[in-house]
């Protein structure tokens, strides 16, 4: 049987040549005979790979020395507390751009840590489709801790694909859909962070860079597991990391510096999108609800003429060897999500089928 393309938003496929190592190695890690989930996180060998892998990480993302890259625990989620909890207090306000369903779940669980969360902003209506609201128009609060953002909503595919400017307070942004994507200027943001399991590895992990002043600050009250600077002191190792998705996400790191890095990555994503848009805007029976300049690159959301044939959509697509389209259970409709690990063939193999589909239910 030859594999399915899988267009699943998260957990999502991982680059096949990745898949074939770790399995190839999965018993018998660096020919030790014991599998890399059996050794400890204190192996020279594993501390080896650990620091490569962070290395690497660096270098695909061009990570300027005075930021800090930490690996962990409790994926995006885990991150919407951490920021809080690590570099604001009980009496702060925090000022949130809510451009979607991530953005609306960070903004809740940060008013569980902070006195206000402030929204500046969201999204609109316009003729032209869904759009994120002019920076000005935003309303800043005087003084936030922190000014937090998500530049790829996940589940409405709406991106803003600049970073905001003139925010005068640290910028933190959740890249759990779009980091190492294509190339980012890490330099303009505080913090960054991203659940792992779209474009980097296996779920439940997350990675964090925060620049070096915005260490120290936690409440007194911060988890420890999740005060950055206690995982920066203990290079991540505070407690036991979740090992195999550390060594998976290395293995990710060493496939897409093969592949030539992000430059690679952005020029063929922007390939892979245009294909899916410009298809779906010529279609009478397809239709993208997303203002054109706002669209994402990597979750491209789709509804039928007809939502009566969904079911039969996903039915016939699985059959022709193209699964987890189905959109978010918030908004009905199909997503293909497209990252990294998704080929060029697997975009065209969805675009023959939905130009079948249409032709014979449209
Ligand atoms: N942020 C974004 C943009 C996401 O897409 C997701 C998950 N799809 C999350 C946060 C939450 O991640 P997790 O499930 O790892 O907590």
């Amino acid at each position: 049987m030859t594999a399915p393309f899988n267009f699943s938003a998260g957990p999502a496929m991982l680059p096949a040549e990745v898949m074939q190592q770790a399995q190839e190695e999965f018993r018998s890690w660096r020919n030790s005979g014991i599998s890399v989930m059996e050794v400890s996180h204190r192996d020279p060998a594993f501390m080896q790979m650990a620091a490569q892998a962070e290395q690497d990480l660096r270098e695909l993302m061009a990570i300027p020395a005075n930021y800090q890259v930490l690996f962990m625990h409790g994926g995006g989620r885990g991150q919407f507390s951490a920021v809080p909890q690590n570099i604001a207090g009980p009496d702060d306000t925090v000022d949130y751009l809510n451009s979607g369903i991530w953005s609306d779940f960070a903004v809740r669980e940060a008013g569980k840590y902070v006195a206000r969360v402030n929204v500046v902003g969201g999204t609109e209506q316009t003729s032209r489709g869904k759009a994120i609201q002019s920076p000005a128009s935003w309303k800043l609060s005087e003084n936030p801790a922190y000014f937090h953002y998500c530049p790829n909503e996940t589940v409405d595919g709406i991106a803003l694909h600049q970073i905001p400017e003139g925010i005068s307070a640290p910028l933190v942004a959740d890249l759990s859909s779009n980091i190492l994507s294509e190339p980012l200027d890490v330099s303009r943001f505080g913090i960054i962070y991203a659940g792992a399991q779209k474009n980097i590895g296996p779920s439940g992990f997350a990675i964090a860079i925060v620049r070096d002043d915005l260490l120290g600050r936690p409440q007194g009250n911060t988890s420890t597991i999740m005060d950055y600077s206690v995982q920066a002191r203990e290079r991540s190792m505070y407690n036991t990391p979740n090992t195999f998705a550390w060594y998976l996400s290395g293995l990710v790191f060493e496939w897409l510096k093969r592949k030539g890095g992000v430059e690679a990555m952005g020029a063929i994503n922007r390939e892979k999108a245009a294909l899916l848009y410009d298809y779906i805007d010529s279609s009478d029976y397809y239709s993208n609800p997303v203002h054109p300049d706002f669209r994402s690159r990597m979750n491209v959301p789709f509804l039928l003429a007809d939502d009566r044939q969904d079911g039969e959509f996903l039915q016939q697509a699985a059959k022709s060897g193209l699964v987890g389209l189905k959109g978010h259970r918030f908004v009905g409709g199909m997503r293909a999500s497209i990252y990294n690990a998704m080929p060029l063939d697997g975009v065209k193999a969805l675009l023959d089928f939905m130009k079948d589909f249409e032709k014979s239910n449209g």
